[in-house]
């Protein structure tokens, strides 16, 4: 769960549009930009309204729904494979329809934390330390008063030395929806994500800091006096945890060197974003003395592969990449790129009965790029 930016859809400096395809034609039916734009008027563009953009979403699945079935509220759960541990036989699946178990010819892993990956016994990473995770909240009815950034952090930090507040960044108080309403990011809760227990924790902890926060400036900060908690979000949101070890794995040095790649899927442009288990004042990162940034680079095909399954893809932040480049993969409309990637290659694979291994990453960025796809490094 993220905010509603769309990061990685645009080059930084230039501002000149690297991602096309779906995340392109959903900031274009938002209204954002146009869906022949090659550049946005900001490199991290916002939807208006987190709703009227779950419609979107809906009427979009609706019209292809002679085409695919829509499952909500499924959580994978468990995974055969054959004997020889090479192809996935089949996903269980909890949902209202009690346990299913789904026969696949082609499984597409975007779980963000590689369960099916994992759970099918395929190579993975996850390190012992890993980026924090976020509950981002809304706080309503609030006057935009002169200094309110710097009156809300000093706010935090009083309430981080009366031991109120474990950690927090930034913050960022954002008027993003409306004149009155803040979205907030600067919770930060260290935790295992893999872990149903910590990860529990981690939630009702994400809660009590988002809350604490509210406290300390509806008592500390003018402007806030008679703000209101809107919400906060259904679950806190995950950075980083498990990460698949693929036939690529896509190294900061690929980034920062502008590796190309024949059998590229995707580009990447965001900096290497990486937010650490402390408090950071006034920033997410404690970038010293700079941020690294790279030009925009390739994704390589390979790196949505696994070693060892034959008919598995990983895409979104769970695909294969060191810690240092995850940081920049993992923005939204990198991750989507990803996915549109690998829903492309299970399409081929799947109707001509072999395996994405077999489809190769040129024949998926071809059939990418005939329709608008697929990476944009040059120019
Ligand atoms: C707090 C926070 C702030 C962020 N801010 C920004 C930002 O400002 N800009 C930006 O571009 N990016 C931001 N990001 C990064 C971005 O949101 C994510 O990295 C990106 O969404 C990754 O997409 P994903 O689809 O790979 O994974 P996720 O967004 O994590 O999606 C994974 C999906 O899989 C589902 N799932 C998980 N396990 C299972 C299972 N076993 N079975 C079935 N479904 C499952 C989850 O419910 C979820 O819907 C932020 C991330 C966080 C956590």
């Amino acid at each position: 769960m993220g905010l509603p930016y769309f990061d990685g859809i645009a080059d930084i400096k230039s501002k000149r549009i690297v991602t096309r395809g779906i995340p392109l034609e959903l900031l274009s039916k938002s209204g954002v930009c146009d869906a022949n734009a090659t550049h946005t008027s900001k490199h991290n563009p916002t939807i208006g309204n987190s709703f009227a953009f779950k419609l979107l979403l809906d009427q979009l699945l609706q019209e292809q729904s002679d085409r695919i079935s829509v499952l909500f509220n499924s959580m994978a759960c468990g995974v055969e494979t054959d004997a020889a541990g090479q192809r996935i036989e089949s996903v269980q699946v909890a949902n209202k329809d009690g346990l299913v178990h789904i026969v696949p010819k082609i499984v597409v892993d975007c779980t963000g934390d590689a369960d099916v990956t994992a759970w099918a016994g395929a190579s993975f990473e996850q390190n012992d330390v890993v980026q924090p995770l976020t509950l981002h909240f809304r706080i309503g009815n609030v006057r935009h008063e002169a200094n309110l950034s710097q009156n809300c952090r000093a706010a935090l930090a009083q309430a981080e030395a009366a031991g109120r507040l474990p950690y927090y960044y930034g913050p960022g108080v954002m008027f993003l929806y409306h004149k009155s309403e803040v979205y907030i990011h600067g919770v930060r809760v260290p935790a295992n994500p893999t872990d149903a227990a910590d990860l529990s924790r981690a939630e009702m902890q994400g809660r009590a800091d988002a809350w604490a926060m509210f406290e300390a400036w509806k008592q500390n900060v003018p402007g806030f006096e008679e703000a209101y908690f809107i919400e906060a979000y259904p679950w806190i949101g995950v950075r980083e945890s498990r990460r698949l070890i693929g036939q690529y794995v896509l190294s900061e040095e690929d980034l920062m060197q502008g590796h190309r790649f024949d059998d590229a899927i995707a580009t990447g442009c965001w900096y290497l974003d990486l937010h650490p288990n402390k408090t950071t004042v006034g920033s997410a990162n404690d970038f010293q003395p700079q941020k690294v940034q790279p030009e925009p680079y390739d994704i390589p095909y390979r790196a949505l592969l696994p070693r060892e399954i034959d008919n598995l893809l990983v895409a979104g932040r769970c695909h294969s990449a060191t810690r240092g480049a995850h940081a920049s993969t993992r923005v939204t409309a990198t991750a989507m790129a990803m996915g549109e990637a690998a829903g492309q290659a299970a399409a081929m694979a799947a109707a001509a009965n072999t395996s994405p291994q077999e489809i190769g990453g040129v024949a998926v960025r071809e059939a990418l790029s005939a329709r608008g796809a697929g990476p944009h490094t040059e120019g």
